[in-house]
């Protein structure tokens, strides 16, 4: 019995440790973030290659009545920006003409690739009518031979997620990128990478396997859990060692959600100047230049 066990617990993935959050800050006036990659916990650009950046928004609620708040027009190249709505909608305008309202449950994966500009607000209802407002974002780096791919954008509304729901019927999985047992998600990516949403009830529970190669973290959104038996707290993340594949989620609140990120380092140099990720100085210099000369487009205020 004590072999059966061993050899089952030889696949479990070992955990590297649990971050607490840090202080939050206001990005524009509109989202109350903290950020876990980079800054937490010694936590750099390169220990989730190829997730370079984590952005944990807490939960506000937007009085009514007002103008809709958030980030002014500002530039990105050479990496995508995913940003998940949890609670209340987001307005994007960029660049390339694009406009839409990311409603609660949606996805919006863009690719900034060679260079746009956007804003992101809280949009026009939520402002008039208020409630709860919630995201999260990451920055998914691009290859280097990809930075300079053609800006594009990926609008996933929530039907349009995968869902796999629980056989005991405890809570869903949704699945943005990758795959979950073989059901993938429909974002189309540069890289091997999962992006998921675990959705339990009480004492809910799923499991997952994950390569070992692959850096791969767990953010509690909502909700406190029990992972491999160990607990993460709401607004906690999680980080996994590179020793073992396989992970069990319980849900430990009425309702929670956690956010899975995995992906297989890209192992490149990284030169990062604010919302210009390259991997070389001179393509830094050549970015600013470029913003500077209009070579990101025109986006009005
Ligand atoms: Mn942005």
């Amino acid at each position: 019995m004590l072999k059966i066990n061993r050899i089952k617990n030889m696949s479990q993935k070992k955990i590297d440790f649990i971050c607490p959050p840090g202080a939050s800050h206001w990005v524009g006036d509109g989202f109350l973030m903290t950020n876990f990659i980079p800054y937490q916990k010694g936590l750099s650009m390169r220990d989730m290659d190829p997730f370079i950046l984590l952005d944990y928004g807490t939960k506000i609620y937007v009085k009514p009545g007002g103008e809709p708040k958030g980030v002014g027009v500002h530039p990105h190249r050479g990496f995508e920006t995913v940003t998940i709505a949890y609670h209340g909608e987001a307005e994007h305008h960029d660049s390339k003409g694009n406009h839409s309202i990311i409603k609660k449950g949606d996805v919006q994966w863009m690719t900034a690739g060679s260079g746009v500009l956007h804003k992101e607000y809280h949009s026009k209802d939520l402002a008039v009518n208020g409630g709860a407002f919630q995201m999260v974002q990451l920055w998914v780096n691009l290859p280097a031979k990809d930075k300079m791919a053609s800006p594009t954008y990926q609008a996933l509304t929530n039907a349009a997620l995968t869902k796999v729901t629980l056989p005991d019927g405890s809570g869903v999985i949704e699945v943005i990128a990758g795959d979950y047992k073989g059901a993938n998600g429909p974002a189309k990516t540069f890289s091997t990478v999962n992006v998921m949403n675990v959705k339990l009830g009480k004492n809910g529970k799923a499991d997952f396997s994950l390569p070992a190669s692959q850096n791969t973290a767990l953010m509690a959104v909502e909700g406190d859990f029990l992972i491999n038996g160990v607990k993460l707290p709401e607004k906690n993340l999680l980080k996994f060692s590179h020793i073992g594949t396989d992970f069990t989620v319980e849900g430990k609140s009425e309702t929670s959600t956690l956010l899975i990120i995995s992906g297989e380092p890209l192992n490149e140099p990284i030169a990062s100047y604010g919302p210009f990720v390259m991997n070389t100085e001179a393509q830094i210099q050549e970015a600013i230049r470029d913003m500077q000369t209009g070579k990101f487009g025109y986006l009005p205020d």
